[in-house]
């Protein structure tokens, strides 16, 4: 049985049981002895977020050491992906915004066991600049400050880059190890039936079965924002900049959509995004850039998910965001969705760190990880249709400046 399939089972299963210690008045059982498994999964995710952060990020600028070379293709590419990514976040906050004010999320779910979470601080801009920046390596690990490990994995990449030579041993450790992590995190990720099981049956033990109805709002809310991006960022832009209508764009990019939807992997989606692009007028040495690169740290559907699941799972646990904490969830989510790996579910990962960012107790993942399956299909369609539109883009300034030059 593949890993999705025993996930639905899984998230069926919780509901059943969950709704029966619902109905016979006894969800304490699920609490004293289902949580606890799902508590050792949530512990395994939190265990390995920040070496999976870490290796990542320091792998993926060792691998665009290369981008130098590729001089303007290089960072015109990184400039659509950073302000579309930048866009994604906006709209996924705008509607997560709109779902939270018109009630349609829940607000303090008392999941909290009792524990008090830290409601919302006005954060001051200057504080929060200089908190990133870490005084001790080991303390950014042991406080799993994302932010901090961000700073740690772009110096080490940076340096490794800058040692030239005498560095090549750090990036074959750093290559190694991220292989071996992301053995350990697939072993994680196998797990997560037994985590969905055993939390979703307390979830729904404990709030009844009204949770499945904000369950379903919280996936239209992505759905949309997905949606309005995909039509306003990349139609928009491919008939901005590359001349290609929407729907010819939408048309010619169908086939890799249908695919990353079904396979939800950026990368397993490669070739067919290539294909697509070439054939709606993209350069294939454009291509053969913009697409592989894309598929690594261009995740705009990735971006969306998190904004929106921030500012559900905040509310879920009575918390009330200020603007200022919403902008860092634009630069933590942006940052996540780069580092986020081009495979299924890494995005739920990475979102661990947004919500570490914004001291949201990482366990409330488990409320959305059953659908996880559902936002992702979305997301990884969404994240796919960005670099072929970029590629497209991309082609069309390229060949602008060379009829320039000419
Ligand atoms: N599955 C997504 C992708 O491959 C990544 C994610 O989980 O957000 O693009």
């Amino acid at each position: 049985m593949s890993l999705p399939v025993q996930i639905v089972l899984a998230l069926i299963l919780g509901i059943v049981v969950g709704l029966i210690f619902y109905f016979i008045g006894k969800p304490e059982i699920t609490t004293n002895y289902f949580k606890p498994f799902g508590t050792i999964f949530v512990n395994l995710l939190k265990f390995i977020v920040v070496p999976v952060v870490l290796l990542s990020m320091i792998d993926g600028i060792i691998s665009m050491g290369d981008m130098k070379k590729v001089g303007s293709v290089g960072w015109k590419t990184v400039a659509y992906f950073l302000v579309t990514t930048a866009c994604a976040c906006v709209i996924g906050l705008v509607f997560a915004n709109i779902f939270l004010n018109a009630g349609l999320f829940p607000t303090d779910l008392a999941l909290a066991d009792g524990e008090v979470w830290d409601g919302a601080t006005s954060a001051n801009f200057m504080d929060t600049l200089v908190a990133i920046f870490p005084s001790n390596m080991w303390k950014a690990f042991t406080d799993a400050n994302m932010l901090q490990v961000i700073v740690i994995a772009l110096m080490f990449g940076g340096g490794i880059l800058a040692a030239g030579e005498k560095g090549k041993l750090a990036q074959d450790i750093v290559g190694s190890l991220y292989a071996v992590i992301d053995r350990v995190m697939a072993f994680i990720i196998a797990l997560s039936p037994i985590g969905v099981f055993t939390m979703m049956t307390w979830v729904v033990a404990n709030q009844g079965p009204e949770i499945l109805g904000h369950l379903a709002l919280v996936l239209l809310c992505a759905y949309i924002g997905y949606i309005v991006h995909a039509v306003v960022c990349y139609s928009v832009s491919a008939k901005a900049f590359a001349g290609v209508s929407p729907f010819k764009f939408f048309k010619g990019a169908a086939p890799a959509m249908i695919f990353a939807f079904t396979s939800t992997s950026s990368a397993a989606t490669i070739p067919l995004s290539k294909e697509c692009a070439d054939e709606m007028g993209a350069e294939s040495d454009v291509s053969s850039f913009v697409i592989p690169l894309g598929a690594t740290i261009n995740m705009d559907g990735t971006a969306i998910y998190q904004c929106v699941a921030t500012i559900f799972l905040a509310a879920c646990c009575g918390m009330t965001l200020t603007v200022g904490q919403m902008v860092t969830i634009v630069v933590t989510a942006t940052l996540a969705s780069i580092g986020t790996a081009g495979t299924p579910g890494a995005g739920m990962i990475m979102l661990a760190m947004v919500l570490e960012a914004m001291n949201i107790p990482v366990d409330m993942i488990m409320l959305i990880y059953g659908i996880d399956r559902l936002f992702d299909m979305g997301r990884t369609c969404l994240n796919i249709t960005g670099d072929i539109s970029c590629a497209l883009c991309v082609t069309k300034w390229e060949s602008k400046k060379a009829k320039v030059a000419r």
